[in-house]
């Protein structure tokens, strides 16, 4: 088998002309490709998917290296020019989704004769096109365009409504007692004696959390809850709107119906089912946790019946810390960063049976950065790796802020293939921004969270087709291989391995017990929240009620372990709304989903390495070649259940 060879990324200097040669490039060979498939195709039905798969791949490549270099590059100038590179693909894969010349080459196609994979292939490029309208008479196919460019512009004001609208609370500084110090030294006390906090997270989430003084609390929560509002009423009204438009155009009954097709929950009518399912399957648990927060309540309010919104954050707090002992100094001295990088390599190798290796000499775009070869642990020394992993995990000037996994290439092996480029390594990047000395256990789950993210795309990368290369998967799958890792590093005898102190000590098993029974403290309560959010992202789109408050009010009422506060119009800002459209749920679902996998490993040893050589090759590496529903079953050997997760949360 013949092994391809890594990208070779550019050093500092030449960056820049680096990025414009291989975009213009790479685009313009898609261009050339396109038009052959349109005026030339092959005789071959195999060798006309291997042509379109190439253009999936080029495009692929050119967004890969253009969102990963606009996100980490540390020049402005190559950030710039890799944006537009992403820019320029997304276009380009526009315009050939509603190609009708190429797509009448592929829908006149006789898939008689076509293997497995190759079928789903080109049911799937049917399925994209039919999707984006291509089928449709001239007049629909305007109007669609006219709605989409209409919802991305609504998508990007909305987001900009609640951005922009922030909103303050002032009260005399004594009253805001409670916020640690570090937050007190941020703000300063005006010559009037009051403190201003605004709306934005790092204030509203300490200030909701731990001000003791219950009257700023409700100000701040009531602040948080209407930002939005009400310039964001008519324009989500008018999403909806357009949105139910679009998929009703395209032959769906809703809108939720239309997103739903491509998922694993598979309908529409599936999703308000799931969240029906969870919220019963919470309803127990939910009534445990608030019975011991009311009580808790009840010391500082007597006689209370509920606990209000305003005070659920703080109250909740106050419970994890009081009933549990969990100190998060004490936590942070076992948690060294450079120890916890490493035990994250040992703790995968040794579960995937996967060796690192470090590539000293690899290019990369900043010293922080290292890069590794992942190699088959049973393989003989120099062999072929199997891909390679950049990890990026320091903050610095213009680099993303968040945890992510970004694809550098997509892995295809395409040995026998007719086309003159042929297999492709998958390569991935961690990109991170972790403190370098001792870290909160949070960013230690982070970390594992999203190098699940990256084990997926590179073992998932060995197959014969871009279209299902890596985490190909259906959206509401793909969080649960990250969920899943995230246990390994909730589990006291894994941590012992490499959580220990400035004297080598290990973390002790029993604050590891602890931290957990902390973590898990609400876990019924924060279900139902969220079953609340899922069901207004779905209710919203498939009912378009006139009046967005009322309807929000009956499924909180239905749903939320809290009750509504007067005048507030959370809806305004939930940012979910844009981006997950009706389908708020898949969190949810990849959990239960994680749960149920995680079932099938010996709780006693996490690293019995029969089974997860199981989970590596029958969920992993075929990447989206097969339904998730199908590879998790022949992972576990039979159909997914919610027993896993009904067990956990009843826990
Ligand atoms: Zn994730």
């Amino acid at each position: 088998m013949t092994s391809p060879a890594p990208l070779r990324l550019p050093d500092a200097d030449t960056a820049e002309q680096w990025v414009d040669h291989r975009a213009t490039a790479l685009l313009g060979t898609v261009q050339e490709l396109a038009d052959r498939l349109r005026t030339d195709p092959p005789a071959s039905v195999l060798e006309t998917l291997e042509l379109w798969d190439e253009i999936t791949l080029q495009l692929g490549n050119v967004a890969a290296v253009g969102s990963l270099l606009s996100n980490v590059h540390p020049d402005a100038a190559v950030r710039t020019r890799s944006e537009l590179a992403e820019l320029e693909a997304d276009r380009l894969a526009t315009e050939l989704s509603q190609d009708r010349a190429i797509h009448d080459v592929l829908a006149a196609l006789d898939p008689a004769g076509l293997d497995a994979q190759a079928s789903r292939l080109l049911e799937r490029t049917l399925r994209d096109f039919r999707r984006s309208g291509v089928d449709r008479d001239d007049a629909t196919r305007e109007r669609i365009s006219e709605i989409r460019e209409r919802l991305t512009a609504l998508d990007q004001e909305f987001s900009r409504n609640t951005r922009d609208d922030v909103r303050t609370i002032s009260f005399p500084a004594e009253r805001y007692a409670g916020l640690p110090q570090d937050w007190l030294d941020a703000h300063p006390t005006a010559a009037d004696g009051t403190i201003t906090a605004t709306t934005d997270y790092p204030d509203a989430v300490p200030v909701r959390m731990f001000v003791h003084d219950a009257e700023v609390r409700a100000a701040m929560t009531r602040a948080f809850l209407t930002r939005g509002y009400p310039q964001n009423d008519q324009l989500l009204q008018e999403m909806f709107a357009l949105r139910h438009e679009l998929a009703t155009l395209l032959g769906y009954a809703d809108w939720a119906s239309y997103d739903a097709e491509v998922k694993m929950i598979g309908s529409g009518p599936a999703v308000p089912a799931f969240i029906d399912r969870i919220a019963a399957a919470a309803e127990e648990p939910m009534e445990r946790d608030l019975a011991v927060l009311l009580e808790r309540y009840r010391r500082d309010v007597p006689g209370a019946e509920q606990v209000t919104g305003s005070d659920a954050s703080y109250y909740q707090e106050l419970v994890r810390r009081e009933q549990y002992d969990v100190d998060s100094q004490q936590v942070r001295a076992y948690l060294d960063f450079a120890k916890v990088r490493q035990g994250l390599l040992d703790v995968t190798g040794r579960l995937f049976g996967l060796r690192y290796v470090e590539v000293a000499d690899a290019a990369v775009w900043h010293p922080d950065v290292t890069a590794y070869d992942v190699v088959d642990a049973a393989a003989p020394e120099g062999a072929a790796p199997l891909g390679r992993i950049y990890l990026d995990l320091h903050p610095r000037e213009g680099k993303y802020k968040h945890a992510a996994q970004f694809t550098l290439t997509d892995g295809v092996l395409r040995d026998g293939s007719s086309l003159a480029s042929s297999s492709q390594l998958p390569e991935g990047v961690l990109v991170c921004n972790f403190s370098r000395g001792l870290m909160e256990h949070d960013h230690a789950v982070t970390l594992f969270h999203e190098f699940g993210h990256l084990v997926h795309h590179v073992l998932g990368g060995r197959g014969r087709w871009a279209r299902f290369a890596g985490v190909a998967t259906e959206w509401d799958f793909v969080e649960a291989p990250s969920q899943m890792l995230e246990e390994w590093a909730w589990d006291a005898e894994v941590l012992a391995g490499f959580a220990t102190d400035a004297a080598g000590e290990p973390i002790p098993a029993d604050l590891v017990s602890r931290m957990r029974a902390a973590e898990d403290y609400g876990k019924g309560i924060a279900a139902r929240v969220q079953m609340f959010y899922a069901a207004m992202s779905y209710w919203f789109h498939t009912e378009q009620p006139a009046d967005l408050t009322a309807a929000m009010r009956e499924l909180q009422a239905r749903y939320s372990p809290f009750p509504y506060a007067e005048g507030t119009h959370m809806y305004a800002s939930f940012g979910h709304l844009g981006g997950y459209s009706s389908a708020y749920y898949t969190y949810m679902w990849s959990l239960v989903i994680a749960k149920d996998l995680f079932s099938a490993f010996d709780q006693d040893d996490l690293f019995d390495t029969e089974v997860a050589g199981r989970y590596r090759d029958r969920v992993l590496a075929p990447g989206g070649a097969k339904d998730a529903a199908d590879l998790v079953a022949d992972f576990l050997g039979r159909p997914y259940t919610f027993d896993a997760y009904a067990a956990w949360l009843a826990r």
